[in-house]
This record gives structure tokens, sequence and C-alpha cells, in this order.
């Protein structure tokens, strides 16, 4: 782990970010045009967590940029938050070949620039959008079918929230009352509630 002593946040995002851009670590670095290592405030009591970069994210090096991350934008206009309230990153900060899930091997092997990020920020919620985010963080033995909208304690205190990843709820456009959307509108409102108890209480 960093040493945090001495430097600010944006510093020390600043010492991820250019050893993200030097980690040839897993073999997704073959691939990518850009790391994404991600964006937004470094004061935000939530973080999201989204899975990989994907073509836009690649082409541009900023996470959720595609269809799924305009759909992220709308999901948290829609309780009035903006992108730069929250801070917005993934599981691997490299595209995985065809946007296919990553593998185990290269998880493990990025997880430690996500540990970082999280320390530096020292968020109150994580939200977990999708399952790899969410197995990347609990464990295997969660289905994000299941659990999305549910709070677990993980380390410091910190609770891990899951919900449906916005490219899961392009697939599935039903709005449809207990539709996946539909569920993600109850989720966010509680995501906006928490923004609302946390903001300010460091
Ligand atoms: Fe390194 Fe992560 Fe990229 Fe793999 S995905 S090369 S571990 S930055």
């Amino acid at each position: 782990m960093m040493n945090l002593v001495g430097n600010t946040k944006e510093e020390l995002m600043e010492i991820v970010k250019r050893r993200v851009e030097s980690c040839a670590t897993c073999p997704l670095y073959l691939h990518r045009n850009n790391v994404v290592v991600g964006e937004g405030s470094l004061d935000t009591p939530i973080i999201f967590v989204g899975e990989g970069p994907g073509e836009e994210e690649d082409k541009t090096g900023r996470p959720f940029v595609g269809r799924a991350g305009q759909l992220l934008d709308k999901i948290l206009e829609s309780v009035g938050l903006k992108r730069n309230d929250v801070y917005i990153t993934n599981v691997v900060k490299c595209r995985p070949p065809n946007n296919r899930t990553p593998t185990s091997a290269e998880q493990r092997a990025c997880l430690h620039f996500l540990l970082a990020q999280i320390e530096i920020i020292n968020p109150k919620v994580i939200v977990a959008l999708g399952a790899t985010a969410l197995n990347a963080l609990l464990g295997s033995n969660y289905q994000i079918t299941k659990v999305r909208g549910r709070k677990f304690e993980w380390k410091a205190g910190i609770i891990i929230f899951p919900m449906f990843h916005p490219s899961f709820l392009l697939r599935n456009p039903s709005k449809a009352q207990g539709s996946p959307k539909w569920l993600t509108w109850e989720d966010i409102k509680e995501v906006k509630r928490m923004f609302d108890e946390y903001k300010g209480k460091g």
C-alpha cells in the first residue's frame, strides 16, 4: 500500500495514475490505447466501480463515456447528481479485448490500484456496478440479481452497495415494475439519500 503521509489526495491519485500508465502486470496492457484510471471528485462520499474500459473509454482514457456511460450520467442526473459529485472507476484499468469480462487473474493483478484509489478517497459508500465489481470486492458468493440494493459492510466501515451495470440495463430496457430499470430507479434514490447523508461529514 502507498505511503499516504504528506501528500494531498490529488498528488496521491497522480502517483496511482502514473503507475497505472506504466503497468504491464497483466496481458491487458498489450491491447490498450489508453489506460482508464478514473475521474471525479476526490472528496466525494461515493465511488462508483464498474468492470473495465470499453472501446470509447480506451480511445479517450475516460471512464463510462460510451453508451453505458451516457446511461449512467442519466441515472445520476435523475436524482440531481452530476458525474463530478462522485468518483467513477473500474476494477481493471485496461480494456479487455472485445469487451470480454476480465479474467480472475487480470482482476487480481489490477485490484491493488482500485484499493489504493479507495484508500485515497476514503469514501463512505462504494457502488459496485454489476457482477464483476461486486465479486471483486465481496467475493464470488454473491449474485448481482439477488443482492442489488442491499448494503454490505466492508473494510473500515465502508458500505458496498451493488447496482446493475448500465450495460445490463441497455440490454433490458423495460421500465415495468420489478424490471432491472425499475429496480435501478429505487437504488439510485437510495444512493442519493446516502450521498446527502454523508456529504460533508468526512
Ligand atoms: Fe496493469 Fe491493470 Fe492494465 Fe493489467 S489491467 S496491465 S494490472 S493496469
